[in-house]
């Protein structure tokens, strides 16, 4: 193989997307498994569409993601400039050549010739199409247009009666017929080119070797390859991913789930899981291992094992894949992404002190395990806020706990202890604990869930010590209070 150039050419007309992020992973885990070039161009001669802010947004995203490039925008090379709407001069000898060679001609047509023509093709049954009404114009006739104010666009002449075939690595051998495509344009009555004839001229000026990107642009393949032979340019290799569907089969949308790279990072997802997760999007390893870092997968990463079907976006196994992570996560780290969900929930203040903070990592690694994504913080970590509490008359198991009489005996012992204090530790909490089961003689489920109930108002939560530790005596004492004037 000679070397690996490939690239990813997001069109910046809105934020990454997961359809996005998993081209250009596949595009880099390719890149590195074979020692290639990754290159990130930005395809934006759709001005009514194309922002710099959105250009801005999409390469933060890889960046987020770890998803760096060896060419390409921002990062420059030999083959720049990297934004097409930069690129218009190089373009201009290309269409020269087409133009003479008769591979591409000027078209006049009006919206309205293009929109009646369509209408009678569609009324015959016959697939929409441009039928080549300007292929033979005479320099006199266009004269005559130009004259009018007529503004041309530059079709490409599609060859009648050819097979074309993209002999994809993903999806083998793909056939199209010629005679279904219609003469396409190929710069548009505003000078700019299209999308088909730009992505054409930058791979191979570029010379990129593999294009790989989602299967929404195998269609469009036919008419770039009919593009690249009319040029004389060698066929890069293409392979066409499959779409990415949400869990009902139909097109991922935001019904199921966030579909922009950077709602997951504000989310607090890890990038680290995030690349997992979409790895496997369309990508299947040999064994059944699903956990991978990122060494492995450029390690095992193949096209060969990129299958054909539509993959599945699973929430539930992002959330799964994160929360994997996530627990593996330093608890100062975890503690740094929760903070900000705390503070926008109003739990914790703007301003933070050390002591704050070392509080907080207390509190995070109480429910570090059943954490899925740092935005759970505050429904995770309420428990650890306030002083009072309310309490969960429906619950079953309160109910039942509450209907002992040790229990309020129980509570207002805690409360009693709590309050005579200034602060306490953990082990300070484990023995009060055992005094006031002593006490009031009482121990395991009717002692712990009573003095549960007593700060939380549930029968349920992280570690009853941790939480008495850390809401502090004062909390403790006033929750108990709260808790006994709701019996
Ligand atoms: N700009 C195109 C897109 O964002 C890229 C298509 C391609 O990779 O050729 O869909």
């Amino acid at each position: 193989m000679s070397k690996v150039r490939v690239r990813y050419a997001p069109s910046p007309t809105g934020p990454l997307h997961i359809g996005g992020a998993r081209s250009a992973l596949f595009n880099w885990l390719f890149a590195r498994r074979y020692g290639g070039t990754m290159l990130v161009r930005i395809e934006d001669t759709d001005l009514d569409r194309s922002s710099r802010e959105a250009e801005a947004l999409i390469l933060d995203s890889l960046r987020w993601l770890g998803i760096d490039w060896d060419e390409g925008i921002e990062v420059g090379g030999e083959h720049g400039p990297y934004r097409q709407q930069e690129r218009l001069s190089l373009y201009q000898p290309y269409i020269e050549k087409l133009l003479e060679s008769g591979h591409a001609y000027e078209c006049f047509c009006s919206e309205e010739e293009l929109e009646a023509e369509r209408q009678a093709l569609k009324a015959r049954g016959e697939l929409p199409r441009y039928l080549g009404k300007c292929r033979k114009l005479t320099a006199a006739e266009k004269e005559e247009f130009r004259a009018a104010g007529r503004k041309p666009v530059i079709r490409f002449r599609v060859p009648e009666g050819k097979k074309i075939v993209v002999d994809d690595l993903v999806r083998g051998r793909v056939e199209f017929d010629s005679d279904g495509i219609g003469d396409f344009i190929l710069v548009k009555s505003n000078g700019l080119p299209t999308y088909n004839f730009a992505v054409v001229l930058d791979d191979a000026l570029m010379e990129i070797t593999h294009v790989i990107r989602g299967e929404e642009h195998l269609s469009n393949t036919p008419r770039q390859i009919l593009i690249y032979e009319a040029l004389g340019f060698p066929l890069p290799q293409f392979a066409h991913v499959s779409l990415i569907l949400g869990e009902d089969r139909s097109k991922m949308s935001k019904r199921h789930g966030a579909t922009s790279v950077l709602q997951y990072r504000d989310d607090g997802y890890l990038p680290e899981a995030l690349i997992n997760f979409l790895a496997l999007l369309g990508w299947s390893p040999e064994g059944e291992q699903e956990i991978f870092s990122v060494e492995e997968l450029i390690q095992q990463f193949s096209l060969e094992r990129v299958s054909k079907s539509p993959a599945v976006f699973d929430l539930n196994k992002l959330r799964w894949m994160n929360a994997h992570y996530l627990k593996a996560l330093p608890v100062d780290e975890l503690s740094r992404l929760c903070l900000p969900h705390l503070q926008r929930a109003g739990l914790m203040a703007e301003e933070v002190t050390a002591a704050d903070l070392s509080w907080l990592e207390q509190a995070v690694a109480a429910v570090q395990e059943k954490m899925e994504y740092a935005a759970q913080a505050p429904e995770l970590m309420r428990v650890f806020f306030g002083d009072t509490v309310l309490l969960d008359k429906e619950d079953e198991e309160v109910k039942q706990i509450l209907s002992l009489e040790t229990s309020v005996q129980v509570i207002s012992a805690l409360q009693q202890r709590a309050e005579e204090m200034d602060s306490w530790d953990s082990a300070t909490v484990r023995r009060i604990l055992k005094e006031i089961g002593k006490e009031v003689g009482v121990k395991g489920k009717a002692l712990f869930m009573a003095a549960r109930i007593a700060v939380t108002g549930q029968s349920h939560g992280p570690d009853l010590n941790a939480v008495l530790t850390l809401i502090g005596p004062k909390h403790a004492a006033s929750r108990a209070k709260s808790v006994l004037e709701q019996l």
